[in-house]
C-alpha cells in the first residue's frame, strides 16, 4: 500500500533510547507489570495515548509567545471565541482545562434541565460508546450510561464502514424502556474511540438528532477527533467526496445542540479543551456558574492565555485535509502491515490508533487474566514499545455486584500520536509485534498484586502468572 510521505520537515528533535531487554525486565518489574507506571524514559517508542502527546507546528508554538494572561477578557479568548463560531457554528462557549473538564461541568446542567424541562426522575444518558471519563462523569451525576453501538463493530474481522454509528434500533428501544423524560441527553462520540477510532456517518448523526428533537433530548458531540470523522465522511459517505472537511465539519455540528472537546487528540495541543452551546441561553448561563468555581472564570477556563491561542490555531490545522489523509493513512499503514502478517487487528482501521485483538491472538489466555496487558508487556519486553489495554482491567468490576464486568473486546491499543513518530517508526512497530507473535503460545496472564477499588488500571499492580 502506498506510504504518503510526512507533510512537515523537522526542525527540533528530542532524542529517544532503546534500552535493552536487562533493562526493560527490571523497569517492567519495578512498574508491577503495568506500563502505565513505566518511566517515560524506559520507553522507546510511546503509544499509550494520543492526548496531549502531539507536535505543535511552528505557527502554534509561536502563538505562545503571543499568550495575553490577564485574568478578565483575553486577547487569546477571543481568537478561540471566533474559531468556535467558524468551525462549529456555536456562540457560547466557555474553555476548560480538558475534556473531562467540559464533562464535569455540563452533565449535572444536563439532569437538572430534564428534570426542570421534562419531569423525569432517573436520569440516563445514551451513547454510541461513552468514553471512560465521560462514563465516570455521568455516574458521579447519579445517571446511568448506556452505550448503543451497532453491534458489528465487536467483530473485527466483519469489515464495515462506520463502527461507531449507533444503532437506531437499540436506540430507540432504549429511550422507550428507560422513558424519554429521563434521558437526559444522547452523547455521539466522534470518532467512537472505545470500538477502536471508528467513524460515525452523516446519515447516522441525522437520524439521531432527528429521533432527539421529536422527544426534545439534547444531543451533545463527544468531540475529540471531529475532523478525524469528517475525514471518513468524506472518504466513504455518497455525496461528500468534493465537499472540503471544514464544511463536512460544520454540517455534522448542525445535528447536535452542544460539544464537549478534549484538545489534546485533533487540535493538536498538548492541555485543553471546551465546551460549548448553540442554543440555549439559560443552559449556558447554569455552565458558565459552575464553571467559575471547577474549571475557572469564564474566558479562561483553566487554561493559560497562551494555550488557548495555540488551540485557536489547532483547531484549523486540524482541519488540513493534507494532514488528514496522511495522518490516517500512516494508522491505515501500519494496520495493513499487521492484517498482512497474520496479526488480528480491528477491521478496517480507525483514526487514531490501532487496535490489535488480544482475545485472538492469545486465546489461551482467558479474560480475567488480561490478555491484552499480558500482551503490551511482551511488546514493551520485546522492543520497548508501549501499548495500552482496552478491555477487561480498564472496564474494571461491577460497582453492584463486585464482579468483573464482562467485556466485549480485549483489545491492545496502539495509539499514534499525532506528528510524532515517522513510517519508519511503524514498520519498526510492525516488526516487533511479529516478533511477539511467534511467540504468543509461551505468554502467561496476570493477576493483581494490588486492585484499586476504581479506576483500577491507572495504578495497579500485577504479576504473571506461571504457565
Ligand atoms: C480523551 C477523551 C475525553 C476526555 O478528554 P480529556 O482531555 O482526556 O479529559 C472524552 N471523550 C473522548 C472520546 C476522548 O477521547
Amino acid at each position: 500500500m502506498k506510504r504518503i510521505p510526512e507533510p512537515f520537515r523537522i526542525k527540533m528533535v528530542e532524542p529517544i533510547r532503546l534500552t535493552t531487554l536487562a533493562e526493560r525486565e527490571k523497569a517492567l518489574e519495578q512498574a508491577g507489570y503495568n506500563p502505565f507506571a513505566l518511566k517515560s524514559e524506559d520507553v522507546y517508542i510511546d503509544l499509550l495515548t494520543d492526548s496531549g502527546t502531539g507536535a505543535m507546528s511552528d505557527s502554534q508554538w509561536a502563538g505562545l509567545m503571543l499568550g495575553d494572561e490577564s485574568y478578565a477578557g483575553s486577547r487569546n479568548y477571543f481568537h478561540l471565541k471566533d474559531a468556535v463560531q467558524d468551525i462549529f457554528g456555536y456562540s457560547d462557549f466557555v474553555p476548560t482545562h480538558q475534556g473531562r473538564g467540559a464533562e464535569q461541568i455540563l452533565f449535572p446542567c444536563l439532569v437538572e434541565k430534564m428534570q426542570r424541562e421534562r419531569g423525569g426522575a432517573q436520569p440516563v444518558f445514551i451513547s454510541n460508546y461513552h468514553f471512560d471519563t465521560t462514563a465516570a462523569h455521568v455516574e458521579f451525576t447519579g445517571a446511568m450510561a448506556i452505550n448503543v453501538v451497532d453491534e458489528r463493530a465487536f467483530n473485527t474481522e466483519q469489515p464495515y464502514d462506520w463502527k461507531g454509528n449507533i444503532d437506531l434500533q437499540k436506540l430507540n428501544d432504549a429511550v422507550s424502556h428507560y422513558g424519554a423524560s429521563n434521558i437526559a441527553g444522547i452523547i455521539m462520540t466522534v470518532t467512537c474511540n472505545s470500538t477502536g477510532g471508528q467513524p460515525v456517518s452523516m446519515a447516522n448523526l441525522k437520524a439521531v438528532y432527528q429521533l432527539a428533537q421529536y422527544h426534545q433530548i439534547p444531543v451533545v458531540m463527544d468531540s475529540a477527533r471531529f475532523c478525524e470523522n469528517a475525514w471518513f465522511i468524506k472518504q466513504r459517505e455518497a455525496g461528500y467526496q468534493h465537499t472540503p472537511i471544514k464544511q463536512i465539519v460544520s454540517e455534522m455540528y448542525q445535528y447536535a445542540d452542544m460539544l464537549t472537546l478534549s484538545a489534546k487528540k485533533d487540535p493538536m495541543v498538548n492541555i485543553g479543551g471546551l465546551c460549548a452551546i448553540r442554543n440555549d441561553r439559560p443552559l449556558f448561563q447554569v455552565v458558565q456558574t459552575r464553571c467559575v468555581p471547577l474549571e475557572g472564570f469564564v474566558t479562561y477556563g483553566g487554561m493559560a492565555g497562551r494555550d488557548m491561542e495555540a488551540l485557536a490555531r489547532g483547531l484549523y490545522e486540524a482541519l488540513d485535509e493534507d494532514f488528514l489523509t496522511y495522518r490516517i493513512k500512516q494508522v491505515e499503514y501500519l494496520a495493513c502491515r499487521l492484517k498482512k502478517g497474520g496479526v488480528p487487528v480491528q477491521w478496517p482501521a480507525g483514526g487514531h490508533a490501532v487496535f490489535v485483538d488480544a482475545k485472538k491472538m492469545l486465546p489461551h489466555i482467558p479474560p480475567e487474566q488480561f490478555p491484552a496487558q499480558a500482551l503490551c508487556n511482551a511488546l514493551y519486553l520485546e522492543a520497548g514499545i508501549r501499548a495500552v489495554e482496552i478491555g477487561s482491567l480498564l472496564l474494571g468490576r461491577d460497582p453492584v455486584t463486585g464482579g468483573q464486568k464482562s467485556s466485549p473486546m480485549e483489545f491492545m491499543r496502539l495509539t499514534i500520536p499525532r506528528r510524532v513518530y515517522t513510517n519508519d517508526h511503524m514498520d519498526y512497530i510492525a516488526d516487533a509485534l511479529f516478533e511477539v507473535a511467534r511467540k504468543a503460545e509461551t505468554l502467561s496472564g496476570l493477576t493483581f498484586e494490588y486492585e484499586p477499588p476504581v479506576l483500577r488500571h491507572f495504578m495497579a499492580v500485577m504479576k504473571p502468572l506461571s504457565i
